[in-house]
């Protein structure tokens, strides 16, 4: 049993997972994916820069929606999805944090521009 209580759970935070050998990884697993050590969750800090960037087209009831989605590369080592801010661009540097998005405001993972 993984206790892993972050934003897919609906705790607003983001976590990530270490080995005793400091290998580091977002997906919560059982075992580190390297080199079988025993995991422990820490909070990364938000600071990142954008690998990659999408937007997908969608309808819902009707309307046309946008959705810009983003691959971050955090400072402390993991690459998570997040939400995008129509500012954010491929090398971008951003905060990731968790906020309520969408009409029903989901817990979800976005990303704005950090200021200089
Ligand atoms: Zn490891």
């Amino acid at each position: 049993m993984i206790h892993h209580e972050d934003w897919s759970r609906g705790e607003p935070r983001i976590l990530a997972q270490r080995c005793p050998a400091g290998h580091v990884w977002y997906l919560p697993r059982l075992r580190c994916p390297k080199c079988g050590g025993e995991p422990t969750s820490f909070e990364p800090g938000e600071a990142g820069t954008v690998f990659a960037l999408t937007s997908l087209h969608r309808r819902t009831d009707g309307t046309a929606e946008v959705l810009r989605i983003a691959l971050v590369d955090l400072d402390d080592g993991v690459r998570l999805m997040t939400r995008a801010s129509d500012s954010v661009e491929v090398g971008s540097r951003v905060a990731v944090s968790v906020g309520a998005i969408g009409p029903h405001e989901r817990l979800l993972p976005k990303c704005e521009v950090l200021s200089a």
